[in-house]
């Protein structure tokens, strides 16, 4: 918001900082924008003030007031509680109320209030300043005697809980004791009488729970319940939710100290809460609930049924009007849907909270199209005002909301990995991948997931663990193997031994079905129906990331290595491809075996072609290893050739990165212990030597024992591999540039680049150049011998190993365009085995902040400086020197930010990420050019 706002007022004080902001009367001494010290909660009442709302008196003891008291080894800092006692004062003449006076009792709420809201943090009181004294005084002067004891039965029992830390099941369950002993079925039909009891058991349970009576001195009340707010700053709850949603834990809580204001006064009073418009569609309209006759926390703790807010139209015509303009009012005001809450005493309205509402993926889009529509915000605050996470969310499945808003909820945790899952309960991941094998659709509920648990993980629908936070070991794999996971559900009891879980009241065995929402972290008892989510079908997303599109620099290119794929993420607005990898194309079906023919013969094959080159003659083996390894890659170059129409024509116009055959080749022979011990078997079966079987068995075995590696990630790969098999290089490139003659031919506009992976020397670029470029030669000769056809193909490299991005200057002079490759990149930066890493001790580290992040995930910094130097030396050698990322990082909101200020060209990343990569190209360029380092 533009910075209108005045400076505050001083005011006077006795500790060494002003600690407290007050507001009433129509005037506040904050405003707004004033967050950081007053908190959310804390601010807006001020503004709300400030803006001639009615807004009970009160005021905010700052979020510093709460470092300081840390700071001091939990001591109010000197001269505080002077100043809380000025401002109570002040507060007792707005009101004309005394705190402690019996004949005309003040009483406050005393509540929690962070710069961001914070599930976890301390739960408000209210009613405070209420004793044996000030009840009398409160009953006199409303007439109402059922209304005080009720109010002070409501004291004790929060106070108890939240303040005095007494379990609330003791109060609930004496409550419920009382209901039943008079046939009462809801709070309300209990009588003053019945009440007075009830306060005398509570008073009896705090003394017997605590040890001391129940504190009857207004002051002392204040002061431990200021302290206990505080002191929830670090409770274990708010500290974990600010580790998952990376809330620093030095910005502590303001306390806010508000005049109470009773709903609950009879049927012309009440309380509700209330959005400006519907958090869960978006649409404009007033949205929430209210309850006649009750305190603020009877709405959202389900004793009774509230009504819909449109109730309150008909109930309380005067106050719903006033709460509508109100409404209105605030939303202008903050630009922002906003979610309220209010009190209605006898008639009249208070205000006491606003904040920008939280809402649903759907709702946000929704929201910021009509907000421009509507003219309350530009296209840039709409885009915003999106977040990368939300377009993800609207892009998988879902469950129908319909069945959604009817089931039931066993618990929430946190939204570890976004989606819909529905499967059944089972306990280990033996068990899962054991129902996977029969058919069963399964979720996996272990108290935590260990690295032993990922064979049941892979074969889950989702996943569900009761300890843990977001990076836990279950949340990490889950992201990356894309299935959704609810993580850290602390209220979920699971018992191995029996095989069921329990939260909640609620209980579910192994086999019984549940439903999963990683989006929201909620876990429903049943299967829920879901519905998938077409990109085809969201025209709220599809003009929001058209906005997108007009305001970023970065182009969105796509991973994808097969037609399907390529055709989907044009769909979602993909403007090229920027890594199709080939050795994907060797691995189905029949490709299988034409490829381990080739590779058993490779290198005999190779070797005499060299011999043969150099004038000598071949002997029978080399003429047939020859033979054999022609046959093979040439059935390879036929079907390849076949992959790279297919994709040429789906992308017909945009580029199409084509990177040579990259793994060991290991990789395509079966496992080397499984074939040992396979020939082992027929060896002590007796089989006869040349049974096909064991002859074929063998001859893997060699083969595999030959290409046997130390460390195959660091072995005989990338472009190594066409260097010692020179036929890798000759048969792709044919391939491609066979298959864009077709496609040209056949009147389509296919644009081949051609990229060379793992290069660290420039010669390894060059002789892999000369050799590709003598082919592509070739080919334009035979075909123009059909007919005029040009063969242009641009040529690259990939830039992924440490050595490259110091001589990226020499590189370039043999390339026309880099692509960082930043899975292996980071790999070899940190020295990490990404493999071993990621499943063992990077999730410790990352648990216990020896790294700040994931490396795999985020691009680190000093992986970026890599990236600048290389793209600073690169394109000193070549000025036009297309630059891009295709690791998985191409996908991740920060690092996109950063490859934004690199100035690449594009991020190519999977299908699924592409809307989202479009919309957090925006976002990085409306953020600006500065680097944060
Ligand atoms: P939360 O952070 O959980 O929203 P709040 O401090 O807003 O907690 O308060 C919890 C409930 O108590 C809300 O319904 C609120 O409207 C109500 N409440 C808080 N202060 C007062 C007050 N001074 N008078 C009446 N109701 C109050
Ligand atoms: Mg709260
Ligand atoms: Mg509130």
């Amino acid at each position: 918001m533009a910075d209108t706002a005045t400076a505050p007022r001083d005011r006077a004080h006795r500790a060494s900082k002003r600690y407290i902001f007050a507001w009433g009367d129509g005037h506040a001494e904050g405003h707004g924008e004033m967050k950081d010290l007053l908190g959310g909660k804390g601010a807006g009442l001020a503004e709300m003030t400030n803006a001639g709302l009615p807004v009970p008196a009160g005021f905010t003891i700052t979020t510093a007031a709460c470092n300081d008291y840390f700071e001091a080894g939990e001591r109010l800092p000197d001269g505080l509680w002077d100043d809380v006692l000025e401002a109570m004062h002040e507060v007792e003449e707005r009101s004309g109320k005394g705190f402690g006076d019996p004949r005309n009792p003040l009483l406050v709420s005393v509540r929690s209030g962070a710069k961001f809201s914070m599930p976890g943090m301390m739960d408000t009181v209210l009613n405070l300043g209420l004793n044996d004294e000030t009840l009398h005084g409160l009953i006199a002067l409303t007439g109402n005697e059922r209304f005080g004891w009720d109010a002070y039965r409501r004291f004790i029992q929060m106070f108890g809980r939240i303040v005095l830390g007494i379990d609330g099941a003791a109060f609930d369950e004496a409550l419920d004791a009382a209901k039943r002993a008079r046939g009462a079925e809801q709070d309300t039909d209990l009588d003053a009488a019945a009440l007075g009891d009830v306060v005398d058991t509570f008073k009896a349970i705090v003394q017997r729970e605590t040890g001391r009576a129940f504190p009857t001195d207004p002051y002392e009340q204040l002061d431990l319940a200021i302290k206990a707010v505080f002191a929830s700053w670090f409770g274990k709850r708010a500290h974990d939710y600010r580790e998952y949603n990376k809330i620093p834990h030095d910005l502590g809580t303001a306390v806010n100290v508000v005049t109470m204001v009773f709903g609950n006064m009879g049927d012309d009073s009440g309380t509700g809460v209330a959005f400006t418009r519907d958090p869960n569609t978006g649409e404009k309209a007033l949205y929430g609930e209210y309850l006649t006759n009750a305190q603020g926390e009877d709405v959202v703790a389900g004793i009774r049924t509230p009504q819909k807010i449109a109730q309150l139209a008909r109930d309380l015509p005067q106050a719903y009007g006033e709460f509508q303009g109100i409404a209105e009012r605030l939303e202008r005001h903050y630009r922002d849907v906003q979610d309220l809450e209010f009190t209605i005493e006898r008639g009249r309205l208070y205000m006491l909270q606003t904040r920008s509402a939280k809402r649903t993926a759907a709702a946000a889009v929704r929201i910021a199209v009509d907000m421009v529509e509507q003219g309350i915000i530009t296209k840039e605050e709409a885009l915003q005002r999106i977040e990368p996470a939300h377009v993800d969310q609207l892009l998988r499945d879902q469950f129908d909301p319909k069945a959604r808003a009817a089931a039931t909820r066993i618990a929430k945790g946190l939204n570890a990995s976004p989606g819909a899952a529905v499967g059944r309960a089972v306990f280990s991941a033996d068990t899962a991948v054991e129902w996977a094998g029969r058919g069963e659709r399964v979720i996996l509920v272990r108290i935590e997931t260990s690295p032993d648990d990922f064979h049941g993980m892979a074969v889950a629908q989702g996943i569900l663990t009761a300890r843990g936070g977001a990076t836990s070991h279950a949340a990490v794999v889950a992201r990356q193997i894309g299935k959704p996971c609810v993580a850290g559900v602390h209220e979920l009891q699971v018992n191995y031994a029996t095989g069921s879980a329990a939260a909640n009241g609620l209980t579910f065995s192994q086999g019984d079905p549940i439903s999963l929402d990683g989006s929201t972290g909620e876990v429903f008892v049943g299967a829920l129906p879901t519905v998938s989510a077409r990109f085809e079908d969201q025209p709220d997303l599809q003009r929001i990331l058209g906005w997108a599109d007009e305001i970023r620099r970065l182009q969105v290119w796509t991973n994808a290595d097969k037609p399907e794929e390529a055709a989907q993420a044009r769909r979602y607005g993909a403007q090229g491809i920027g890594l199709c990898r080939t050795e994907h194309m060797f691995r189905e079906g029949e490709r299988l075996d034409i490829v381990r023919g080739a590779i058993l013969v490779a290198f005999a094959a190779t070797r005499a072609k060299t011999g043969q080159v150099a004038g000598g003659s071949l002997d029978a083996d080399e003429r047939s290893a020859i033979a054999t390894f022609d046959e093979a890659m040439g059935k390879l170059e036929a079907l390849q050739q076949g992959d790279f129409e297919g994709i040429f024509r789906a992308m017909d116009g945009l580029p199409v990165v084509i990177r040579l055959i990259d793994p060991p080749l290991h990789e395509f022979l079966p496992n080397r212990e499984e074939l040992i011990e396979e020939v082992t078997r027929l060896r002590t079966l007796g089989t006869p030597e040349d049974d096909p079987e064991y002859a074929s068995a063998r001859r893997l075995l060699a083969a595999a024992d030959a290409l046997h590696e130390q460390n195959p990630m660091l072995g005989l790969r990338g472009c190594r591999l066409g260097l010692m098999i020179p036929d890798f290089v000759k048969v792709q490139t044919r391939a491609i540039l066979n298959a864009q003659i077709a496609v040209k031919r056949a009147g389509g506009d296919p644009h081949a680049e051609i990229m060379i992976p793992l290069v660290g020397h420039v010669n390894e670029l060059k002789e892999t150049r000369r050799l590709l470029e003598a082919e592509a030669k070739a080919v334009e000769s035979a075909a123009q011998a059909e007919g005029p056809i040009s063969v242009d193909y641009k040529f690259g490299t990939m830039i992924e190993i440490p050595r490259a991005c110091w001589v990226a200057d020499e590189i370039a002079e043999h390339a026309e365009f880099f692509s960082f490759g930043t899975n292996d990149l980071t790999q070899m930066t940190f020295g990490y085995s990404r493999d071993d890493a990621e499943g063992g001790f990077l999730l410790k580290y990352v648990e216990d902040k020896i790294l700040p992040a994931n490396p795999f995930q985020t691009l680190d910094p000093v992986i970026i400086s890599e990236m600048e130097m290389t793209v600073s030396k690169g394109r000193a050698a070549r000025p036009d020197l297309k630059v891009g990322i295709c690791g998985e990082h191409g996908g991740d909101p920060a690092s996109i930010a950063a490859c934004h200020r690199l100035g690449l060209n594009y991020v190519s990343c999977s299908p699924f990420r592409v809307p989202v990569a479009r919309l957090a190209a925006a976002q990085a360029a409306l953020a600006g050019g500065e680097r944060d380092t």
